[in-house]
Parts: C-alpha cells; structure tokens; sequence
C-alpha cells in the first residue's frame, strides 16, 4: 500500500513537471535533480509515459500550425483541456 500511494504522489509530481521538462521552458526551468528524478519515473511509468505521449503530439501540431496560418486557439483550447483532464485525474 505504501509503495502504491509513492507512485501515485509521484505521478502527480511527475504530471505536473512534464510540460516544463519537454517545453524546457527557459523562464521556468526544472533544476538537474528534477530532471533526473522525473527522467526516471518515466522510464518506469506507463501513465506518465501516455502523458508526456500527448504532450509530445500537441508539441508537433503546434510546430506544425504554426509553420503555416498560425493556431486556431479554439483547438488550442480543445488539446489543452484534453490534456489538463489526464493531468488531474487523480485529483479527489
Ligand atoms: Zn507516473
């Protein structure tokens, strides 16, 4: 049970920082122990895998769109809810 409610905090604080780590936002930077500790959650972690997955995807689309008329916002808006939804799963 202990080792169950580890993963699922990690998770969370994994979920949380995956968006910062794949944008390698330069504002927010996580530091080198958060990136390793994050990096080696996801070799472990199915779930974490899948959202940083969809993170990866909508990193592609926005490159894409954003090569050519720029990005519709409303589907911007559509990904990003898609994505706070897996994020906040297991928020009771
Ligand atoms: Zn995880």
């Amino acid at each position: 049970m202990i080792g169950t409610l580890r993963q699922m905090l990690t998770c969370h604080w994994s979920a949380r920082r995956i968006q910062r780590y794949l944008d390698a936002d330069p504002a927010a930077p996580l530091t080198p122990g958060d990136v390793s500790r994050l990096e080696e959650h996801l070799a472990t972690c199915e779930r974490c895998n899948r959202i940083a997955a969809e993170h990866r995807a909508l990193h592609r689309a926005l490159s894409v769109w954003s090569g050519g008329t720029g990005v519709d916002p409303r589907s911007l808006e559509r990904v990003r809810g898609f994505l706070a939804t897996i994020t906040d799963e297991d928020r009771a």
